[in-house]
């Protein structure tokens, strides 16, 4: 699944692209917008909150997007051959020097762009915002005492954009096992610098980097190494499915010397 970087990088992406130009032809491939033609509006910007991505349109309209598990947006040039079948097209927008297609997008909506605040206000802060607050996440981190700082990390009420990659990089980078309640995290302002600073690192690139090593197979310390030596002490990263979890991020990866279990939290198997 995405993450806030990702989604950043592909709004960027697209605002380059498409934004100050004129909508020649839209075509929605969702029921709900079968017949709503956009034309002759012109994008103003595209921006990124979280994993959402908003096109602001001239007139107050907004094209409003989320990649959740398998939604991607491409950039073609006219007649250049898209890269998947044209069934999983959801949204189709052509200007003059562009076309952008969305593939196999969950939601894709259009409304007036002052509704977006409805989607904004239920987001915690951003780290790759201009409005970052630090601050304000820690307290969103630390508010429910008795989650587990996993669940945490995830809520997109309490920062936008961290998915299960992050989420399991963070826990390991501060020692924490992934299911100690928030309430015994001893320094919560250091998950939250770590969130800025790995966020804002990756933003500009395509490969995910937390161990400062950018060398294929190299680039994370615990996830989706099950059963790989620990890149510190040499301990079998573990992993775990979780029973529920939010858009399908189930699997959890953990070094159980690097961090230990915390009293109270994890049940061991
Ligand atoms: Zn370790």
């Amino acid at each position: 699944m995405p993450e806030g970087d990702t989604v950043y990088r592909a709004a960027r992406r697209l605002h380059d692209a498409l934004a100050g130009a004129t909508l020649l032809k839209t075509d929605f491939r969702v029921p709900r917008f079968a017949t709503t033609d956009l034309s002759g509006r012109r994008v103003e910007e595209v921006a990124a909150r979280g994993k959402h991505i908003f096109f602001r349109l001239s007139g107050g309209v907004s094209i409003h997007s989320h990649f959740k598990m398998d939604g991607s947006w491409h950039l073609y040039r006219d007649g250049e051959r898209w890269h998947r079948p044209s069934w999983q097209a959801r949204a189709v927008i052509t200007v003059e020097d562009w076309i952008a297609v969305a593939f196999l997008m969950p939601v894709l909506e259009v409304f007036p762009t002052v509704q977006e605040a409805q989607i904004l206000s239920r987001l915690g802060p951003d780290p790759l915002a201009a409005d970052w607050d630090p601050r304000e996440a820690q307290r969103r981190l630390t508010a429910d005492p008795g989650r587990t700082v996993s669940a945490a990390i995830l809520d997109q009420t309490t920062i936008a954009g961290l998915g299960n990659v992050y989420r399991c990089e963070i826990c390991f980078l501060t020692g924490l096992d992934p299911w100690t309640p928030v309430a015994s995290i001893a320094a919560p302002a250091q998950v939250v610098d770590l969130a800025k600073r790995l966020m804002f690192a990756n933003k500009d690139r395509a490969t995910r980097i937390t161990t400062g090593d950018p060398r294929r197979g190299h680039a994370l310390w615990v996830y989706g190494r099950a059963g790989k030596p620990c890149r510190r002490c040499r301990t079998k990263i573990r992993r775990r499915e979780a029973d529920t979890s939010p858009d399908g991020e189930r699997l959890t990866f953990w070094c159980p010397s690097c961090q230990p279990s915390h009293p109270g939290g994890r049940v061991e198997d």
